[in-house]
């Protein structure tokens, strides 16, 4: 779980930057965010998709945010799937384009690490989008409604 003033940060720099779908996070307090934050699919995610996710630049945080929150709210559709994951790597260019001046290597870098996120998710999340999420929000409804 992430701090608060970890997860405020990104907020407020994902309105900056003006990333697409910053309204799923104004449904949720900045505490429920920091549960959602990380707590996605530890165990449905390969191993190595782990290492790439924890690897990601940090420029990318508020990116991974939505994407995060997306997949808390997943609906199990392929088409939200896919969309979920393009805009992933629509943020992650956006975020590059405005944090990295153009001969600045590391526009390139983030752009491309968006780029392969993305699309490794698209080959390898499938089942963790189709799986429960395993936020503690999420297991604690779920260990609720199971009595
Ligand atoms: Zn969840």
């Amino acid at each position: 779980m992430s701090s608060i003033d970890t997860i405020m940060e990104l907020y407020y720099r994902a309105l900056e930057l003006h990333l697409e779908n910053i309204e799923i996070l104004e449904r949720y307090s900045f505490e429920d965010l920091a549960k959602i934050y990380n707590g996605i699919g530890p165990d449905s995610f390969p191993e190595w998709l782990r290492k790439v996710i924890s690897s990601l630049h940090p420029s990318l945080a508020p990116a991974a945010l939505i994407h995060d929150v997306e997949w808390h709210e997943s609906d199990k559709t392929r088409d939200s799937f896919s969309e979920s994951n393009d805009r992933f790597k629509r943020n992650g260019k956006s975020i590059a384009k405005q944090s990295f001046f153009i001969l600045n290597p590391r526009r390139w870098i983030v752009w491309n690490q968006a780029r392969r996120f993305g699309n490794y998710c698209e080959l390898f999340g499938w089942n963790a989008w189709c799986s429960p999420c395993e936020c503690p929000i999420c297991t604690e409804a779920a260990r609720k409604a199971n009595g």
